[in-house]
């Protein structure tokens, strides 16, 4: 019998502010996810980075973390399978404490602060004005188009 009392606090996420239909910035394989996992997982899942940078959508439990990659979750929703994984096989989880009030601001630029990854509704995500663009998601990120000509040299054996 399991005697540990477990602390679970809630994550401060919304579940209904991340609604896609609120905005394309909010994922809706994250949100179909989410639904699925239930209104307990959804109030009390975090996330985490590990040493290899991927994110874990989860509850961290005495070593012990239940949950799924981000971006599995973003490329599958609620198809994405949830796992307890065994202390030690995931590495060192730190959690990102802020990351649900980020993402129920700009969604999944919370993500990608960088702005470097493709996302699926990419296409809702710029505004392209010529060579420049910029963000609707988070209205903060401003890119402009970089062009460049690579000489490329070929050889090959000829009969001759
Ligand atoms: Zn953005």
């Amino acid at each position: 019998m399991n005697t540990r009392e477990m602390c679970v606090t809630e994550n401060g996420l919304d579940l209904a502010a991340i609604n896609p239909s609120n905005g394309l910035q909010f994922s809706p394989n994250l949100y179909r996810f989410l639904r699925k996992q239930g209104s307990t997982r959804a109030k009390t899942w975090r996330v985490f980075r590990d040493g290899d940078n991927t994110l874990w959508v989860g509850l961290l439990d005495d070593g012990w973390l239940h949950g799924a990659r981000l971006m599995g979750i973003l490329c599958y929703g609620a198809r994405e399978q949830a796992w307890a994984h065994v202390p030690g096989s995931i590495g060192d989880l730190q959690e990102i404490p802020q990351f649900w009030a980020d993402y129920m601001r700009i969604g999944r630029c919370a993500i990608d602060p960088e702005h470097r990854m493709s996302f699926i509704g990419d296409e809702t995500r710029w505004l392209v004005h010529g060579n420049e663009r910029s963000c609707l998601w988070c209205g903060n990120a401003h890119q402009r188009l970089e062009t460049w000509v690579e000489e490329v040299r070929h050889e090959r054996w000829v009969t001759g």
